[in-house]
Parts: C-alpha cells; structure tokens; sequence
C-alpha cells in the first residue's frame, strides 16, 4: 500500500509540475495548478462512485481495473470479502453440524432467550416436553411448562442442581430438568427422560420398605420370647444365660436398624408431607438435655442448653425430635465423661439455627462429606458395640431436607464436632415480642 501511495503522490506532484509549467509559459501558473487540483479530485471522485458501485455488485470485475491507489483499495477489499465469506461458509458449516448433533441427541434442549422465550428447540424436546416448531417457538416455557415445582425453581434462580419434574401431557414420564445460563439473559434448558431410573429408585425404595415391613411382626415375636426366656427363672435362663443376653441385644440392634430404616422410607416418599406444627425448639432442646444425661448415666459429659430465641419451626415435631436427639446422643457417645456438650439454638432474620457441639473426639476430615450416606460410619465396630445402626446423620439429613433446611458438619481431631441445622426463615415462626431473635449481647 506504501508504494501504491508514493505513486499515487508523485502522480499528483507529476501534474501539478506540468500545470505549472504551462502557466510559467502562458503567464497564468495559479489558473494551472486549480485546474490541475480540480481535475486531481474529479478522477478521485469518479473513483469513489464506480468503487460505491463495484462495492453494491462486487462482481463486476471489469469495474476493480483501475489504476494507482484505488487499483489496491480494489485488491484489498476484494481479499477481505472472500476471506468473509469463506469464514461464513466456514461458520455456517459448524452451526449445521452442531445443529445435526443437537438434533441427535436423545435429551432435549431448548435454547431461551432474556424473557424466557423459546427460540430454538431439537426433536428429543418435541418429544418429551411436547413442543411444537410454529406455535410454540416465541412462547414462554413457562406457559408450556406448568408444573409448580418448575416455576418455584425458575423463580428461586438456583441453576446449580437439576429438578425433577413429571412430563407434560401427563404421559407418565419423569424428567430431569436443568437450566444452564449463558451469554448475559440467555438460558439453555435441558431434559433428560429418568423415567427407568425413577421406577428403579421406586423398586428399590419399596423393597427396602417391605422387607423391614416383613421382618417387624418376626422379630418382635423373637424378641419377645427372647425376653421371655431370659426372665424365667429356670434352668434354661441360668444355663444359657450368656447366649440369650446376647440374643436379646441383637434382636434390639435388629429392631433398632427397622425403624430407622422405615423411619427413612416415610421421609423418602414424603407419605403426607411435612406436617406443619409450630415446634418449640426450645423446650425440645430441654427434653433432649433431661434425656441425654439420664442415658449417658454416670458418665456423662457436661451438657448445657443454650437457647437465645423463642422461634417456633413450621414442621413434624416428631420428626425434628428424632433429628435433634440422634446429633445429642451422637455427641453423647462420642465424648469422654471430662468433656462438654453445648446444644444451641438462635434465629435472626436470616434463619435458624440448631446447634450441638462436643468436645469429643472428632472426626477426620476425609469422613465428612461421606457422614450422612446411610450405614456409613467411621469406626463400624465401634458403632456397632455402642449399639449404633448407622443410620442416624442420614436420617437427620432427610428430616432436614424435608423441612427446607440443611446440614452442616464442622470437626476437628482431638478437638471436637459442630453439627448444624440451619433452617431459612420461611420456616420460621417468630414470636411478638422478639424482633429477629438475636441476642442484644451478640
Ligand atoms: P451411628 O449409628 O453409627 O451413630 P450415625 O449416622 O448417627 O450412625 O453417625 C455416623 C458416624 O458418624 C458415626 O458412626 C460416627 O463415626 C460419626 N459421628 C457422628 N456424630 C459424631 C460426633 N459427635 N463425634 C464424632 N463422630 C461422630
């Protein structure tokens, strides 16, 4: 280009030299040099017009013929012009083979734009969420997606986990829903089809339900003649004195592991939902003391309650009961006679919190994210001396999840453990006479 200008100015030069030439000789060097600038714009004028032209029908190739700098504006623009559509073909190739995947894949996708409209959807979404192309694209998902579980998750903005949701059309199907924000206001939904895996989870469920269902009423009746047996007095009591004892110690075990685990099947399928009691965590915290001392007997820890607010919990007293004793008789039997166990509860308006903390023995931090995983334990002999059934933190976790709260658990070897239930404050009914339940010492 460099050169193409140097030409270009030396030409411009060349017949101004000229023009002033003739007007040395004719006497008349300014007239000259205006005609000389006047004719250098008229060519470059031209030139703009047949490069406007060219530039509308760039395929007039007889009009890029021209010479000095226009002949390279001519070259260089033509370069870029096929380099952009190369690059479009290029693109334009991509977006038909992602289209071809997008298509291909057996989980629908449907691309939303800033109002949650739809503006592009595969056939795996015509199938499973019985989308239409015409009427549907332009439409809100929200209006051909009316479960109430889908809205109250687009409306709550946590993307993080998938939800599941039944199909529209009441075809029976389960789904499992997900949006992945991207590119400012735009979301991208996606539908996986878990039906198989749902009915699976359900087999497993009701196996799980029925088998303890079925070995219940055995049981007790073991037991119970197991009990028999042993208080009877006679020779068979003294005899087989030791068996029996330990007899009857495993057929608690064994009861102990059916309850729980039937405890877990209600909360599984959520038999009647949460039942919404307003419960005085407070006085429960005071049984929960009175209990854990008598059961800790004559080594028992320290045990202090500590409960600066009066806010009630929206949910089963039952349930939040067997939650909070099974972290205290956690805590219980995993601290020494010398130790402490605070229980605490405080409620502001951000929430809940129920607290129980020992200065037991702790937990390595490797078992933590694993705790609440039924039958998970970290000592199993230990647990299972202790008379343990494993089955504890996870049904303190469903009791949690069920009452929209969650469990945090903070520990330190040698040091002690911090279990945490933090409830949000919809759960929460808080008294007259307390503002948000803090402390004014806090
Ligand atoms: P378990 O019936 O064994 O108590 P849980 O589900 O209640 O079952 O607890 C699982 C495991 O977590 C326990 O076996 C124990 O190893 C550990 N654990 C629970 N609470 C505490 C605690 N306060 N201190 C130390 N370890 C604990």
């Amino acid at each position: 280009m460099a050169g193409r200008w140097g030409e270009e100015v030396w030409r411009l030069a060349g017949v101004l030299a000229v023009c002033v030439v003739f007007g040395l000789l004719t006497g008349h060097v300014r007239d000259f040099v205006i005609l000389g600038l006047a004719g250098g714009i008229a060519w470059h004028l031209y030139n703009t017009q047949r490069f406007l032209r060219w530039l509308n029908a760039p395929d007039s190739l007889g009009d890029r013929e021209a010479g000095g700098v226009w002949g390279e504006i001519y070259y260089r623009v033509s370069q870029l012009q096929r380099r952009n559509r190369k690059r479009k073909r290029k693109l334009g190739k991509m977006l038909a083979q992602f289209r071809a995947s997008a298509e291909a894949m057996p989980d629908a996708a449907v691309a939303l734009g800033n109002h949650w409209e739809i503006l592009w959807f595969n056939d795996a979404a015509s199938r499973l969420l019985g989308l239409r192309q015409l009427p549907d694209t332009g439409r809100s998902v929200l209006n051909l997606l009316r479960a109430p579980e889908f809205h109250a998750y687009v409306h709550a903005g946590n993307f993080d986990h998938s939800l599941e949701i039944g199909a529209p059309g009441g075809t029976g199907q389960k789904l499992a829903v997900r949006i992945i924000p991207h590119a400012g206001n735009q979301r991208l939904l996606l539908a996986q089809d878990v039906t198989e895996r749902y009915r699976l989870e359900r087999i497993r469920k009701d196996f799980v339900a029925n088998a303890s269902h079925e070995l219940r009423t055995p049981l007790t009746v073991i037991g119970g003649f197991v009990e028999h047996m042993r208080h009877e007095g006679t020779e068979c009591a003294t005899r087989w004195a030791r068996p029996l004892a330990l007899m009857e110690q495993q057929t608690a075990r064994m009861q102990r592991i059916i309850e729980d685990l039937l405890l877990l099947s209600g909360l599984e399928s959520g038999q009647g939902g949460v039942r919404t009691e307003e419960v005085d965590v407070g006085g429960l915290i005071d049984d929960l003391v009175e209990e854990a001392t008598a059961a800790a007997g004559p080594d028992a820890p320290e045990i202090t309650a500590d409960a600066r607010s009066e806010a009630r919990v929206l949910g089963d007293a039952q349930h939040l009961r067997s939650a909070f004793s099974n972290l205290v008789m956690n805590a219980v039997q995993h601290t020494p006679a010398d130790g402490r166990i605070e229980i605490r509860w405080r409620a502001d308006s951000e929430g809940g919190l129920f607290e129980v903390q020992d200065t037991g023995e702790g937990i390595p931090a490797e078992h933590l994210p694993r705790l609440t995983e039924r039958f998970y334990r970290v000592d199993v002999a230990r647990s299972r001396r202790r008379g343990g059934t494993g089955l504890g933190l996870a049904i303190v976790k469903h009791v949690l999840q069920k009452h929209d709260a969650r469990l945090d658990i903070e520990s330190v070897v040698g040091v002690g453990s911090t279990f945490r239930c933090a409830f949000p404050p919809s759960r929460l009914v808080v008294a007259d006479n307390e503002d948000d339940g803090r402390d004014p010492a806090d």
